[in-house]
């Protein structure tokens, strides 16, 4: 029995990752579930589960939660605030740790985790692009297994197993797919007006708000490049990335040799998250079977430079090494925030990140502190930024 702390259970991944469990109760045991203000869903999942802990980070909420299961879930201890968060990540009687927090605001129980030696199940792709080189580390480190549940660096992790056994450089390349997103045929004239919901409204996958509007800028990609060229140490030159609007292929390996290895499977969370679960086994889901018939064909494009300028960001960050990624990261999830609160143009998310990058100076990345400093100086000159396109 495998015992498990989900960070981020009220989410689209957490929720996926409960149903998973849910159908293997007899090999994993939720031992902690947390989750933001989001009080309705997390009792909900209390009284279903019964957890040992359950975490809110706002404190307000953590009272509710805490009153609300007096009765009917006595057992189940309420923490509050990160201090909580990080507490359920790193107990030592927790084997893994799902990792599905949005934001930055998951680098710090995620590093917990890692530093903990746990099995971590990384879906919040923000905390490795911020911490970089810090977090890799702190999982050869400390023992921890680091399996991704991004599908792509899934689809990779998957894929890259004769190339651990031949050790070395076997891998010429990586190539990311992407969907394209809500915008990828949308005249470019017209992307300035569109809304939240429209960008919300993604072709293939059901996913929180804040990825679905990176998925529409395509950062979601150039965060991707970046997750990628750590957990498999492949220079970000060779990743490509290809749009295939279909979601069917979740990425590719080219070897050496010419041979192209894939992973393929319905768009559905539920397979990366099994695999995750399960590795180095495979367990059964729900998800509905591969139709190739059905599908019929399969599209590859390259994506635009002026449809998705936040891809050459994304690129220039992880060049210029050091703490932009966690600048650009910042800049962006500020941005894209007061998008989603209608504060912000959908296109002027990419002019946001361009300018905080130029006006906020990197440091290396080489503590914790340095990484969550210039985190916050990139904030804090975003909103500025925003306050004067809007003055
Ligand atoms: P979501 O918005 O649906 O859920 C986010 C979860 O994080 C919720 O449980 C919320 O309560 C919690 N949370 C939010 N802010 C918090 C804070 N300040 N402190 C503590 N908890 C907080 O997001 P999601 O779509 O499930 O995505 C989660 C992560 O997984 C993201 O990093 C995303 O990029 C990644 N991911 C998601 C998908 C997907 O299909 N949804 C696919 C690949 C990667
Ligand atoms: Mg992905």
């Amino acid at each position: 029995m495998k015992e498990i702390t989900i960070l981020g259970s009220t989410g689209s991944i957490g929720v996926n990752t409960l149903d998973v469990i849910s159908n293997h109760q007899d090999k994993f045991n939720i031992k902690a579930l947390t989750a933001n203000k989001n009080l309705d869903v997390l009792t909900e999942q209390c009284f279903k589960y019964h957890p040992e802990y359950a975490v809110m980070a706002d404190d307000a909420s953590a009272s509710k939660l805490e009153e609300k299961l007096k009765r009917k879930a006595p057992d189940t201890s309420v923490l509050a605030g990160i201090d909580g968060l990080v507490k359920v990540a790193e107990l030592d009687a927790v084997d893994y740790v799902m990792a599905a927090i949005v934001g930055a605001a998951g680098l710090l129980p995620t590093l917990a985790a890692a530093k903990a030696g746990k099995r971590v199940l990384l879906a919040n792709k923000e905390a490795l692009v911020m911490s970089g080189k810090l977090f890799m580390d702190t999982i050869t480190k400390s023992n921890a297994e680091l399996i991704p549940i991004d599908s792509e660096h899934n689809a990779i992790f998957q894929c890259i197993d004769d190339a651990k056994n031949q050790g070395g450089d076997t891998i010429r390349s990586i190539m990311l797919t992407a969907s394209g997103g809500p915008f990828l045929k949308t005249p470019i004239e017209e992307l300035s007006s569109k809304t939240p919901e429209q960008a919300c409204k993604h072709p293939k996958w059901k996913m929180g708000r804040k990825i679905s509007v990176d998925s529409a800028t395509m950062m979601n990609k150039g965060l991707e490049v970046i997750e990628a060229s750590w957990l498999f140490n492949v220079q970000p030159d060779s990743i490509h990335i290809v749009i295939h609007p279909q979601s069917i292929i979740h990425s590719l390996v080219e070897y050496r040799d010419g041979s192209v290895l894939a992973q393929l499977g319905n768009p559905d969370m539920r397979i990366p998250i099994s695999f995750g679960l399960a590795w180095p086994d495979r367990i059964e889901t729900n998800v509905q079977r591969l139709d190739l018939f059905d599908i019929a064909q399969f599209d590859f494009k390259k994506p635009e430079n002026d449809r998705f300028p936040c891809l050459k960001f994304a690129r220039q960050a992880i060049e210029q090494g050091g703490t932009s990624s966690a600048i650009l990261n910042a800049a962006n999830e500020v941005a894209v925030s007061e998008f989603l609160n209608k504060k912000l143009k959908f296109t002027d998310i990419a002019k946001v990140i361009e300018s905080v990058m130029s006006d906020v100076t990197q440091n290396d990345a080489d503590s914790l502190e340095k990484v969550l400093n210039d985190d916050s100086l990139a904030r804090k000159r975003a909103t500025e930024i925003i306050r004067n396109i809007n003055a």
